[in-house]
């Protein structure tokens, strides 16, 4: 160890684990304090490891770590074990957790946002556990939060031309938001991602989504068109292409 590298103590959730080596794993932890990190943890593989049980996909750690300020990485050092929120969940709520995860790894998250991102993410992990239909809706929720944190909030009260009216008819890809019935012309037609009124209703509910579950109608086409438009959103604004493989189990 490096004279250089100080001993700090974060929370954090675990994002991502890969083998490396004989007995170590690199992880990626979402920090409480730090955004995404990478962490390396020597000897985690090894049976008689302390760390072999605690290092899994989405749990929630205490964790001390090294980090040197001439690096990037983080050493592991150790940790307890504050939440396993992959545990037995259903198979529904496990892929649209790590739809979360897919998000989280491929934004970049400034070190000023990383709590209230975080705090986000936690509240869905064990809202979403509590829900037993339409588990999906509850990831375009956190969607929505998270969007505002980065700066990318959808605006579900005004249509993006006339800024008054919200009878939304479509997602306007180029301009980042909602059309609304006043505004379409035919020469929108080829340029929006078409929504219904119960789509619409749907996006404008979402804020309290959670109180309207028993009363929703979702088929699968409609899933994915709404999907697509949060991807589209996100992809428009931070200019990359965003895609999430674990919905395609869903
Ligand atoms: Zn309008």
């Amino acid at each position: 160890m490096s004279e250089k590298s100080r001993e700090i103590d974060t929370t954090g959730i675990i994002l991502r684990k890969v083998p490396f080596k004989e007995t170590s794993l690199i992880i990626e932890i979402f920090s409480k304090d730090y955004g995404n990190i990478s962490v390396m943890a020597k000897g985690a593989r090894k049976a008689k490891s302390k760390s072999i049980g605690q290092l899994e996909l989405l749990n929630e750690l205490e964790l001390s770590l090294y980090r040197n300020p001439t690096s990037e990485w983080y050493i592991y050092k150790s940790s307890s074990l504050l939440k396993a929120h992959l545990f037995e969940t259903r198979f529904r709520t496990g892929i649209v957790m790590q739809a979360a995860v897919e998000i989280l790894r491929q934004i970049i998250i400034a070190e000023d946002e990383a709590a209230a991102i975080y705090e986000l993410f936690q509240k869905y992990l064990k809202y979403v556990k509590t829900v037993n239909k339409h588990e999906i809706v509850i990831f375009w929720r956190f969607l929505l939060g998270l969007f505002k944190e980065v700066g990318i909030e959808f605006n579900l009260s005004n249509c993006v031309i006339c800024s008054r009216e919200k009878d939304f008819v479509g997602y306007y890809p180029q301009k980042h938001g909602f059309l609304c019935s006043k505004c379409y012309r035919p020469i929108h037609e080829s340029y929006i991602l078409r929504i219904n009124s119960e789509m619409r209703d749907l996006f404008q509910n979402l804020p309290q989504i959670g109180n309207y579950l028993d009363e929703l109608k979702l088929s699968k086409n409609d899933i994915k068109k709404l999907n697509h438009i949060f991807l589209t959103h996100l992809s428009e604004n931070l200019h990359k292409t965003f895609y999430l493989k674990s919905l395609e189990l869903y």
